[in-house]
Formats: structure tokens, C-alpha cells, sequence
């Protein structure tokens, strides 16, 4: 298995489901354009390798989103991963403060999941668990999916990892065994990752258990900004701000907080853009 990638799996003789997932190069690209610090680092890539393990198990196409929104350090955190496992998230951080742990960096806030399958997206919240992102999203599944699980996250700014663990609903398990693949869950590392990972750190995780492996699925960064999005926030921006801007500048310039891209708008498209008759550009694909 190449690295960028999720590998599912089942117990044979435990009723649970499991896949663990491994991010690197599109870990790196998720963070090329910004400069976080350490523990904002790691508590990205956290929400990157959970979202993805929350994506890979949509039966339908669809997106998962994951937002932590509401702390004092942290003031936005967003990370998106479509049924496709096409991945980008960014954080919004006070620069003012350095935050010494997770709790620090998060307190007060929420996290919502947003599973979106087009017609009726679905959101749970829960409270962030001042132990980590892991804690606070086995709460939200035993909560809102009312499926135990175990999460295990690990980070820096090479890797991104993580297992997930799911009882079978409806089966009863051995609270032995869910113990057991806790505590191997938890001893997962970013070591783990330094090289192939994949097939191989599943047998070596779970050595005394039998283990189906099913294919591995790819996991890419891709943004899905598109002129039509970067206009709207334009509009919102509203036509006084915007000629503004352009009186001061010569043109206005968007970033995309997720990718980096940027986009260029010059006095003529400004005029469209507020003019009466407005015709928005074409989505470009990127
Ligand atoms: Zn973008």
C-alpha cells in the first residue's frame, strides 16, 4: 500500500470493524501554505485522519465535515472529506497566545459532524473532550451513532495516522477483547508511520487476532474552490468594501484558506460582479 491511503478491516472472530489510515504527502500539501505551530499541527492532522476514517465508511456519495468552532485559541478548525476521499481542511488560530496543550488550545469549544449526502445533511455536535480530538469523537459516535468506538490520532508535520474501531451493531462482544484492542489501539505512534505502515502495522497491531484486510482506497488533498465560491465571498464582502479595495490595491486578491490558490479580480470584474445583469463566472476545476 502506498502511503495517502485507508486500509479496511474485520475481526474474524471479534465483532468489529475497523480501518486505519495513513496521510503523507497530502498531509504536507494540506499544510504547505501555512505556518501553524506545533500542537495546531497535530491537532489538524488529527481531525485530517479522522475525517477521512469517518469518510471511508460512507455507504453513499456524500461528505463528511468536520468543524471545531467556538474556543478561545482556536477559533475555527475545518476539515472536509468527500465519499471519494478527496481531503482539505485549515484552522484559524489567535496568533496572539501560544496554547500550552489540547485543552488550552480548544477549550470551550464544539465539534459538529457533518455527514452530507445531498439532500439532507445530517450535523451532530458534541463538546470538545479536553483530553484530545479522539476522546471527543468516540463520545459524539457513542452519542449520535450509538456505535462504541475506539479512536486512536496521531500527527506531526510528516504523518497524519489513525485507526477506528467499531463494534458490530447487534453482535455481542467480549468486554476482554474490546479492552484489549483499546489498549493496542492506543499504543499507535507516529513511528508507526515512518515507512509503509499499511498491511503490515495492522498484523503487527493486532498479532494474536485473525484479521481481514479489504482493499485499500486512495486518499487525496483536493480543494473544490471555485471562481463561483471566491465571488460569493466577494458579494459578501459587499460593492463599497470591494471598490475600496480595489481603489487602494488595483485589484482585489482571494486566497483560498484551504489551498492557497488565489484569485484575481481586477476593476472590470468587480463592475460585473456588481452590476445588475450578473453573469457568474463558470466553476473552473482545479
Ligand atoms: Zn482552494
Amino acid at each position: 500500500m502506498s502511503a495517502d491511503s485507508v486500509i479496511p478491516f474485520g475481526f474474524e472472530s471479534i465483532p468489529v470493524r475497523g480501518a486505519l489510515i495513513h496521510l503523507s504527502r497530502s498531509w504536507r500539501r494540506m499544510l504547505r501554505d501555512h505556518d501553524y505551530d506545533s500542537l495546531v499541527t497535530e491537532t489538524l492532522g488529527h481531525a485530517a485522519a479522522a475525517t477521512g476514517l469517518i469518510a471511508q465508511s460512507l455507504k453513499f456519495d456524500g461528505a463528511i465535515t468536520l468543524q471545531v468552532q467556538g474556543g478561545a485559541r482556536l477559533r475555527m478548525l475545518v476539515m472536509q472529506c468527500t465519499s471519494n476521499l478527496e481531503l482539505r481542511g485549515m484552522a484559524s488560530v489567535d496568533g496572539s497566545q501560544v496554547a500550552g496543550d489540547f485543552a488550552e488550545l480548544t477549550g470551550d469549544s464544539h465539534c459538529a459532524v457533518t455527514v452530507d449526502a445531498g439532500e439532507r445533511p445530517y450535523q451532530g455536535i458534541v463538546e470538545i473532550n479536553d483530553e484530545s480530538l479522539a476522546a471527543s469523537l468516540e463520545h459524539y459516535f457513542a452519542r449520535s451513532a450509538q456505535v462504541p468506538s475506539h479512536i486512536a490520532l496521531v500527527a506531526d508535520e510528516a504523518v497524519a495516522g489513525g485507526l477506528l474501531l467499531q463494534q458490530v451493531p447487534g453482535q455481542p462482544i467480549d468486554e476482554d477483547d474490546w479492552n484489549r484492542l483499546h489498549i493496542l489501539a492506543a499504543t499507535l505512534t507516529c513511528n508507526d508511520f515512518a515507512g509503509e505502515a499499511g498491511m503490515g502495522l495492522i498484523g503487527r497491531l493486532f498479532a494474536e487476532d485473525d484479521v481481514r484486510v479489504y482493499r485499500a482506497r486512495e486518499v487525496d488533498f483536493r480543494c473544490r474552490c471555485t471562481a463561483r465560491k471566491t465571488e460569493d465571498v466577494l458579494r459578501m464582502l459587499g460593492e463599497r468594501e470591494a471598490r475600496a479595495a480595489l481603489e487602494e490595491h488595483g485589484d482585489i486578491e482571494v486566497i483560498c484558506e484551504y489551498c492557497g490558490r488565489r484569485w484575481l479580480y481586477a476593476a472590470v470584474d468587480v463592475e460585473r460582479l456588481f452590476s445588475g445583469n450578473v453573469f457568474s463566472a463558470p466553476d473552473s476545476i482545479q
